[in-house]
């Protein structure tokens, strides 16, 4: 395939329409991509545009089709034998090609390992730009050009950017940081099926093999309730307790990078600018003092506990509710309550 002239100069107005790269994981739609089509609706609804979803895959256009309960315009179901599996080649081949022959304004992608990585092939293949990690997207109402913020300088600013002058202009999002996309009662949109024509030959890399990880899989993005141990816990042990507060209030733990920098958990439980991002019912924070790239991950939680015995912490000037105190002191305290009463239903 030949390479795009990154600097040539491309006539904006041939580019339409708003598109969302859906992913299917073992024929099940990824959250993330019912959270991207929430947000390419407003895009699109602002300028005026169709939003469109591309899938990929094989004998997987029933899944495909559910998409279209969510209000997309269009499902553009790409089949191929070859793609019945995640193939880097094949899927920035397929896709590349697709937006080329589409022309598509803006085109917004998952940032999981699959967008992470099909993401920057597509935007160098096509020649135009790609901003990773947004945490908000916006149409300029002067220009009709889409705003991309994220976090920039470790997190300390927000960087907001636009692609001026190539197309499409390309956004990656992490799970969890937009509101999913509701389901609509009349079905309006159409899914169209593609076939392209994709050789072995193209895909350099095979799938051999799948192992399952054996480990318990941390499921932070969709937890209802998280609870977060911190540098404060002062020990792995700790988290044994975190575990037991989770398990009381039937949630899932988490942590700030502190706690995995000092090995006492694994890192798929870290929550913020370089974790995962959660917007669980209710957050615990335990022993996190509530440092700006940890709140990039929890602050669209819609209810913040925060347990610290520095009263001028930083994570009780977002939480909800606040209680000053050791930790070790006020956890078994509350999971006691928790049983005792089982007061508890989110
Ligand atoms: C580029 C970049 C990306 C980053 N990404 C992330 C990220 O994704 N997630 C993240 O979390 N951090 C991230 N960080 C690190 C972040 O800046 C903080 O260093 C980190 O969040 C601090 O973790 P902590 O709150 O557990 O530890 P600390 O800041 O040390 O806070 C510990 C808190 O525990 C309290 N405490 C101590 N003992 C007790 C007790 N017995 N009972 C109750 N409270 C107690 C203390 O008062 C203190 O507030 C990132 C940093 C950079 C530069």
């Amino acid at each position: 395939m030949e390479r795009a002239k990154v600097n040539q100069e491309i006539n904006l107005n041939n580019y339409n329409d708003v598109w969302v790269i859906g992913e299917l994981i073992g024929g099940k739609i990824h959250p993330v991509t019912i959270e991207l089509i929430g947000e390419g609706r407003k895009l699109s609804d602002s300028i005026n545009k169709k939003l469109n979803v591309v899938v990929v895959g094989y004998q997987v256009k029933e899944a495909a089709e559910k998409l279209l309960n969510y209000g997309v315009d269009k499902v553009l179901y790409v089949e191929h034998e070859l793609l019945k599996d995640f193939n880097t080649e094949g899927y920035s081949i397929t896709i590349s090609n697709l937006i080329n022959e589409r022309k598509p304004e803006i085109v917004l992608l998952g940032a999981t390992s699959i967008g992470r990585d099909i993401g920057p092939r597509l935007a160098a293949k096509i020649g135009t730009g790609l901003t990773a990690d947004c945490t908000k997207l916006e149409i300029d109402e002067t220009d009709g050009k889409l705003l991309q913020t994220r976090p920039a300088f470790g997190g300390n600013l927000m960087a907001t950017i636009i692609c001026p002058k190539n197309r499409p202009q390309m956004s990656t999002v992490r799970p969890g940081v937009m509101a999913k996309a509701k389901q609509i009662d009349k079905i309006t949109g159409v899914v169209e099926v593609i076939m392209p024509i994709l050789n072995e030959e193209d895909l350099r890399v095979k799938l051999i093999d799948k192992i399952t990880s054996v480990k318990k899989r941390v499921n932070l993005i969709e937890a209802k309730v998280v609870v977060s141990g911190g540098r404060g816990l002062k020990e792995s042990a700790g988290f044994k307790l975190i575990q037991e507060l989770a398990d009381a209030l039937g949630g899932e733990v988490g942590s700030s990078r502190a706690a995995v920098d000092a090995g006492w958990i694994e890192s798929p439980h870290q929550v913020g600018q370089t974790g995962t991002t959660v917007r669980p019912d209710l957050y615990v924070a335990c022993g996190i003092s509530g440092a700006i790239q940890h709140q990039a991950g929890m602050h669209e939680s819609e209810y913040i506990v925060a347990i610290n015995k520095d009263p001028r912490a930083p994570i009780f000037e977002i939480c909800d509710f606040g209680i000053v105190g050791d930790l070790y002191e006020v956890i078994p305290a509350m999971i006691e309550a928790i049983r005792e009463k089982n007061f508890l239903e989110i």
